[in-house]
């Protein structure tokens, strides 16, 4: 069962990621046009402002001193500027031109104010801008009454300003830029940030989907880290732990109950398989009787087994059995398990082979590598058809030991393959074989306890590879 494959859609994180910088550059745009508004405006008002007091200042020169002052001052004013960036021109009422600077920058210029527009101007000031042929800036113009005759009309380029507001628009672009840039990897950074708690608890669920819960419950690292509190994340995480520990009392005291049941059935177990074994060697029973109490003995010895394996795999589990560790060689303990197999793998019609090292020594418990190495074999033998292959290969790498048991046998699907390890399960498929679903249940204790693990790759119809690496 695949969690992360539910859905197709990119990771919310990454559509948060997404929609914070899709918002955070269509902010930064709109406040880039505000202040691009903001400067324009501002320059404009400054120029208009600077060319309205001309007029002014002009407009008392001429009540004070009369016309040809202004005359005077103007032709002071044109000799002390540059010719390109502005130009005078004084209109008499009648439309006649009395005095134009230098207008060879300014082509173009617009005809002498009419009557209506020399009334307007005689009451205030007026702007206008001119866009001249051929001209790649603008000319801001002020006209202002100087006397009962006369109208000045004073124009200046643009070029000075727009060049101020591209420069300024220059500079703020690049550092815009690079905000909208880092915005998409900082909205990945802060919505990871924010989901890493909800990815806590689906890796958790996921961990108690796919089987950990079933696995040594209380050595298993099953909480969502503390996320802190107060917030949505915190308190799920919190619910979520409270929900795990009572699943967890509940499975360990489920567990529990049956470790003792089993202990409490091993006495009366055994007596009873001693008083059959009694009526079987007493000499006073007849062949149904010894028969009977033979099968008796049997099938006690079976549950006696059963008991025992459960038994083991708890204490193994816990810690409470303590491994006696030596230098085994374990391409000698696969020597021998494939003679002692060979004769049930001969009868089976089945070709059990091992590639193996002259030797490889680790440090482990002799006994429970040999009762995990019997188990994978008998296993392999038991699920494998007449006319198959079992092989066994034995190899070292980067410091751990992988043992591959290897067979065409029947195999299985996919959703087995999770549950295979879990106490007492059997597929459908083999019930009809001897077994108590406890073998893989035991070889995943012993090998924990030495500090490796067990895989399964499995095909079904084509066979069945178990690994067990273990570290050197
Ligand atoms: P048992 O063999 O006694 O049933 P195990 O714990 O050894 O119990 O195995 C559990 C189940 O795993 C088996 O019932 C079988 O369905 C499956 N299984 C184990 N080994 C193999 C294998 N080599 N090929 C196919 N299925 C296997």
């Amino acid at each position: 069962m695949s969690f992360a494959s539910a859905s197709r859609r990119p990771s919310l994180a990454l559509r948060l990621a997404l929609w914070y910088s899709g918002i955070f550059a269509v902010s930064c745009a709109l406040a880039f046009a505000v202040v691009h508004a903001l400067i324009v405006a501002t320059v404009q008002h400054r120029r208009d402002g600077d060319l309205v007091d001309d007029i002014g200042e002009f407009a008392s020169m001429s009540a004070a001193e009369g016309a040809a002052r202004v005359e005077q001052q103007v032709r002071l004013d044109a000799a002390g500027k540059e010719a390109a960036i502005g130009y005078f021109r004084l209109w008499g009422r009648d439309g006649r031109l009395a005095l134009a600077t230098d207008l060879e920058a300014f082509p173009g210029l617009p005809p002498p104010p009419d009557a209506a527009f020399a009334k307007r101007v005689a009451d205030r000031p007026t702007l206008a801008t001119l866009d001249l042929p051929g001209k790649e800036h603008g000319v801001r113009v002020v006209y202002g009454a100087m006397s009962a005759d006369a109208i000045l009309e004073i124009g200046e380029s643009l070029e000075d300003d727009e060049e101020f507001v591209a420069a300024l628009l220059r500079a703020l672009v690049a550092p815009l830029i690079a905000i909208v840039l880092l915005g998409l990897p900082v909205g990945w950074f802060l919505s990871r940030r924010a989901l890493r708690g909800v990815e806590d608890v689906t890796r958790i669920a996921a961990g108690i989907a796919a089987g950990a819960l079933d696995q040594r419950i209380a050595a298993l690292d099953l909480r969502v880290p503390s996320q802190g509190d107060g917030d949505e994340i915190a308190r799920l995480a919190q619910v979520f732990n409270a929900m795990l520990d009572r699943i967890q009392g509940l499975v360990v005291g489920l567990r529990e109950m049956a470790d003792h049941l089993a202990h409490d059935l091993r006495s009366p177990l055994t007596r009873i398989r001693t008083a059959a074994e009694m009526a079987q060697s007493g000499g006073r029973a007849d062949g149904s009787e010894l028969a009977l109490a033979a099968t008796a003995t049997e099938e006690c010895d079976r549950l006696l087994e059963l008991i025992d394996t459960n038994l083991e795999i708890t204490e193994t589990e816990s810690g409470a059995a303590r491994l006696r560790l030596e230098d085994v060689d374990v391409a000698e303990l696969v020597r021998d398990a494939c003679d002692l197999f060979q004769t049930v793998a001969e009868d089976r019609r089945i070709v059990l082979s091992g590639e193996l090292p002259a030797e490889c020594t680790l440090r482990a418990d002799r006994q429970r590598l040999q009762r995990v190495i019997a188990n994978l074999v008998d296993n392999a033998l038991k699920y494998t058809p007449p006319g198959g292959r079992v092989t066994i290969t034995l190899r070292e790498d980067a410091g751990r030991v992988r043992l591959a048991f290897e067979d065409t046998g029947v195999g299985m699907p996919p959703a087995e393959t999770t549950r295979i390890f879990e106490r007492f399960y059997r597929s459908d498929r083999s019930r009809s074989a001897p077994g108590n679903g406890l073998g893989l249940a035991l070889c995943l204790a012993h090998v924990r306890a030495h500090g490796g693990q067990i895989t399964v790759e499995s095909d079904p119809g084509r066979g069945s590879t178990f690994v067990v690496s273990l570290p050197r």
